[in-house]
């Protein structure tokens, strides 16, 4: 059991290496930990909803199908299949727009040697610029600092009952921070000990991690680490449930 409330130290952080397998790891758990042959629960004309959500475009069952995702791995696959064409398409556009530049250059340089009769005099540079509207990679721009310390983060669970589905509570919202995160969950009051999964799901993120619960001062605790960096702040949902039981949902704020 991870002791969340120790100050992290150098060697219990993962390195890059570490984190990434981690991610691939989590990958492959939402690419086939959810088989759902039968596609239930699936979006309707599932293949336009994918791929616009692989675009990043905002429609109104976007949020919908981004909680879906964590639960069925044939979707999952087909939106991570219009991601990586997505990438490759955007990937092309820009070396499409080197071309174009590159050509223009040296039209430009040709005209100006004919046009000057044989001889390139001095002239002032052309005023030539980068492609500015060329589509940006919409990735969250990488910040060149340090891994982020591990942040210890409760989540106290305790009074909210276990409503199934999206609970809408009157005791205001669940917060967590964005970054490197050793999370103690205080489960509702009488949850049994065992193994349990928790999913943070949303705006095109999720994370999933399998964990222990176990008793602390008569609460049920779920000890866990998660990464949120990658996470965009707003609101997502938060899922867990006992090993072979039904989720809870809670609505979860991320800042
Ligand atoms: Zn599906």
């Amino acid at each position: 059991m991870v002791d969340s409330t120790s100050k992290p130290s150098k060697d219990d952080s993962l390195s890059p290496k570490e984190e990434r397998e981690m991610r691939e790891t989590l990958r492959d758990i939402f690419a086939t930990d959810f088989p759902n042959p039968e596609r239930r629960e699936c979006p309707e004309n599932a293949e336009a909803k994918l791929k616009a959500l692989a675009w990043l475009r905002r429609f109104p069952e976007a949020q919908q199908i981004i909680s879906h995702l964590g639960s069925c791995s044939p979707c999952y696959q087909e939106h991570e299949e219009f991601v990586r064409q997505r990438k490759s398409r955007q990937t092309l556009y820009r070396l499409a727009a080197v071309a174009v530049l590159v050509v223009g250059v040296g039209f430009w340089a040709s005209w100006r040697f004919l046009t000057s009769g044989g001889t390139i005099l001095p002239q002032p540079a052309p005023i030539v610029q980068t492609p500015q509207s060329q589509p940006q990679t919409p990735e969250p721009p990488v910040q060149e600092k340090q891994p982020p310390e591990v942040q210890v983060a409760v989540l106290d669970l305790t009074k909210r009952g276990v409503a199934r589905g999206e609970s809408n509570n009157s005791q205001g919202d669940l917060v967590l921070p964005i970054g490197r995160l050793k999370l103690s969950i205080y489960l509702p009051i009488g949850s049994e000990e065992g193994a349990y999964e928790v999913r943070i799901a949303g705006r095109g993120h999720s994370l999933k991690a399998k964990c222990q619960a176990a008793v602390r001062d008569h609460i049920t605790v779920l000890t866990v680490g998660a990464d949120t960096s990658a996470f965009e702040a707003g609101r997502y949902v938060l899922a867990i449930r006992q090993v072979g039981w039904g989720w809870y949902r809670y609505p979860l704020k991320m800042k």
